[in-house]
C-alpha cells in the first residue's frame, strides 16, 4: 500500500494483531523465469529429460523430509507439495516440451507449469487455490535444474520478522514460531492463506503492503510491527522497543472460563478442521467446539467418504471434548471450498450457487449418510453434540434440516445464519432451530455483496460494518423470546474489540482460531455486560465500519496495554 510522506513507517492491512520488533529476514529471491532457450545441437534429448525426472524427484524427496520433520497443517501442506511434485503430469508434459521443441529443461518446466496452473486456475475455488502450489514445484525444480539457492524461509539463529513478496503453503507450513515473530507481505488479502496461518499462529502479520516492503526493507533493519493498525515502524524509538518486548514477554492463557468481569458467561469455544487441531485447542483451554468444519476432512477426495471413514474423523474430534459441546457443521461444500464429489465446478457464481446446505437438493442422500456417521460417532463417545447446516436461507431449510437431524437421533439441531434472509427471519428460524452460529465471514460477504477472498475488497469485507452488525443484532432479537442461543463462528469472534460488541448485541458463544482465546478471554473480562451492551449500541449507530471500529476501541483501553 502506501509510504507516510516522511517514510517513518509503512503501511498493510493488519490481519493478525500484536506488537513486535525484531530484525528483517528477506525471503531468498524467487527464481526468475527462464529465457525460452534451445538446447545445442551436441545436446542430448533424453539425458535432458531425464534430469527434469531427477529434479521431481529431488525436490519430491526434500519436500517429504520436510513433512516428517514438520506437524499438524504443516505437515500435511507438505505432503500435499511433495505429491505434486511427485505428479507426472508436471514432468511429462515438460518432457515433450523439450523432446518437440528442444526447449532447455528450465524453460520447459517453466511452461508446463504454466499450462497446469492456468488449468487449474480455470476450475476455480479450491483447485485454483493449488496453483500456488504448482508454482512452488516449479521454482524448486528450477532451482535444481539451474544450481540456484532453494527459494524458501532464510534460516538464521536469531528469531525475525519474515519480509516476503507472499508465502507458499510449503513455505509457511516450515515456519517455526520461535523463529520467525512476525510476517509482512506484500502481496496478499485479509483471507489469503498467510493472513489465515498467521492467526492459527498468533503471529501479528501484514498483508498487502506493498512494493515498498521488499524495497525498502533489508536484512537485519530493525522495525517494529503493528498487526492490529498494520503498521510498520522503520526505526522505532527505544520507548517503542521496550514496550514491545514487555508485550512479547506477556503470559497468554486460558482457564476455560469466559466471562465479562461482572460474571456473565461467555463460552469461549474454538474451530477445528480435525482431530490433531481439536486435541490442541482442548489444550489451550477451549470451552468447547463452536464449529467443526467437517468438509476440510475431505477436500481432496474425489468420492464421497464412506460412513465408516467418516465416523472415525468425527470421533477423532468429539473424543478431544469429552463431557463439552462440539458444534459440528455439516458438509459446507461449494465456492471457495468445491469438493469434487458434490459440487459443480461449472457454475457462473459459485458463491450464490448450490453450496452448502442447497446441495441436498441435488444429493439428498450426502446429507442422509453424513448424519448417519455423526449419531454413531457420538454414540461412541461422551462429548455433547450439536449439529447446524451452513447457509440456512428459508424457514423450509431450517425446518427440513433440523426435522432430518433429530430423526437420526441428533437431539440438538440447529443452523448457521450466514445469509442475510436468516437473520431476518430469526424470530421464525427459531421456531425450528435450537441454536443458531453466525458465520460472519459470508454473511459479511452477503451483505455487503463483497467476495470474501479478494483483498482489494477488504475495506467492505469486515463484521465492522455497522449493516452487518445489525443484521447481527436482528438475529439475537429473534433467537431471544425463544431462548435459544445464537453463537458467532466467523473470524469477527476472535477481534477481541469486536467480540465484547457482539456479546452486547446478545450473543452467547464466541468460536474462533484457538490462539486467540486469550487475548479474547483477556479483554472480556475487562467489561462488564452492561457496557458490553453499551457499547454495541454505539457501534451499531455509527455511519462507518472504521468509525464503529474506532469509537469502540477508544473505549477498551485495555487494547492499548495488551497491545491488541
Ligand atoms: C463463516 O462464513 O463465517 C464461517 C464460519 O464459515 P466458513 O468460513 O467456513 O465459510
Ligand atoms: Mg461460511
Amino acid at each position: 500500500m502506501a509510504t507516510d510522506d516522511n517514510t517513518t513507517s509503512l503501511n498493510g492491512i493488519g490481519v493478525s494483531p500484536g506488537l513486535v520488533a525484531g530484525p528483517v529476514a528477506r525471503m531468498a529471491p524467487g527464481i526468475s523465469e527462464p529465457a525460452v532457450a534451445t538446447l545445442p545441437a551436441e545436446a542430448d534429448v533424453e539425458t535432458e529429460c531425464e534430469r527434469i525426472a531427477e529434479a521431481a524427484q529431488t525436490v519430491k524427496k526434500g519436500l517429504e523430509l520436510s513433512a516428517a520433520e514438520a506437524k499438524g497443517e504443516g505437515r500435511t501442506l507438505l505432503e500435499t507439495t511433495a505429491q505434486m511434485a511427485a505428479d507426472p503430469t508436471l514432468t511429462s508434459s515438460a518432457q515433450a516440451m523439450v523432446k518437440e521443441r528442444r526447449l532447455v529443461p528450465e524453460r520447459a518446466v517453466w511452461e508446463a507449469a504454466g499450462s497446469l496452473a492456468s488449468m487449474l486456475e480455470s476450475l476455480g475455488g479450491y483447485m485454483a487455490e493449488r496453483t500456488r502450489d504448482v508454482q512452488d514445484v516449479r521454482d524448486r525444480i528450477v532451482a535444481v535444474l539451474t544450481d540456484s539457492p532453494m527459494p524458501g524461509i532464510p534460516r538464521l539463529p536469531e528469531p525475525f520478522i519474515l519480509v516476503a513478496e507472499d508465502l507458499a503453503p510449503a513455505d509457511t507450513a516450515l515456519l517455526d514460531p520461535e523463529k520467525v515473530i512476525a510476517f509482512i507481505t506484500s502481496e496478499g488479502g485479509p483471507t489469503s492463506h498467510t493472513a489465515i496461518l498467521a492467526r492459527a499462529l498468533g503471529l501479528p502479520a501484514i498483508v498487502g503492503a506493498g512494493t515498498a516492503v521488499t524495497d525498502r526493507l533489508s536484512d537485519g533493519h530493525i522495525v517494529l510491527v503493528d498487526g492490529t493498525k498494520g503498521t510498520i515502524t522503520l526505526n522505532p524509538s527505544e520507548d517503542e522497543l521496550r514496550r514491545a518486548r514487555e508485550l512479547a514477554n506477556r503470559v497468554r492463557v486460558f482457564n476455560g472460563d469466559g466471562a465479562t468481569k461482572d460474571g456473565h458467561e461467555v463460552q469461549l469455544l474454538a474451530n477445528v478442521g480435525d482431530a490433531a487441531g481439536a486435541r490442541a485447542a482442548a489444550e489451550a483451554g477451549a470451552m468447547g467446539v463452536g464449529l467443526f468444519r467437517t468438509e476440510f476432512c475431505f477436500l481432496d477426495q474425489p468420492e464421497e467418504p464412506t460412513v465408516e471413514a467418516q465416523v472415525e474423523a468425527y470421533r477423532g474430534v468429539l473424543e478431544a471434548f469429552p463431557g463439552k459441546k462440539v458444534v459440528v457443521r455439516t458438509l459446507d461444500a461449494g465456492a471457495d471450498k468445491p469438493l469434487p464429489f458434490l459440487t459443480d465446478a461449472t457454475e457462473a457464481n459459485p458463491a450464490l450457487g448450490v453450496r452448502a446446505y442447497r446441495t441436498t437438493r441435488r444429493d439428498p442422500e450426502v446429507l442422509e449418510h453424513q448424519l448417519e456417521a455423526l449419531a454413531k460417532a457420538e454414540a461412541e463417545t461422551d462429548a455433547k453434540v450439536w449439529v447446524m447446516a451452513p447457509m440456512i436461507s428459508t424457514t423450509e431449510e431450517a425446518r427440513a434440516f433440523t426435522d432430518k437431524a433429530r430423526t437420526y437421533g441428533l437431539k440438538t439441531a440447529g443452523m448457521m445464519i450466514e445469509v442475510p434472509s436468516a437473520a431476518l427471519m430469526a424470530d421464525k428460524m427459531f421456531e425450528h432451530a435450537d441454536f443458531a452460529s453466525i458465520g460472519t465471514n459470508d454473511l459479511t460477504q452477503y451483505v455487503m455483496a463483497a467476495d470474501r477472498l479478494l483483498s482489494s475488497l477488504a475495506d467492505l469485507s469486515t463484521a465492522w460494518q455497522p449493516a452487518v452488525l445489525r443484521l447481527i443484532k436482528a438475529a439475537c432479537d429473534g433467537a431471544a423470546p425463544h431462548g435459544r442461543p445464537v453463537g458467532v463462528c466467523g473470524e469477527a469472534a476472535a477481534d477481541p474489540a469486536l467480540a465484547v460488541v457482539l456479546v452486547g448485541l446478545g450473543v452467547a458463544s464466541l468460536s474462533m482460531t484457538a490462539r486467540a482465546l486469550p487475548d479474547v478471554d483477556a479483554v472480556m473480562k475487562s467489561v462488564d455486560l452492561a457496557d458490553a451492551k453499551r457499547l454495541a449500541e454505539l457501534a451499531i449507530a455509527q455511519p462507518t465500519a472504521e468509525a464503529a471500529r474506532e469509537a469502540v476501541r477508544a473505549e477498551l483501553p485495555i487494547l492499548e496495554e495488551l497491545g491488541l
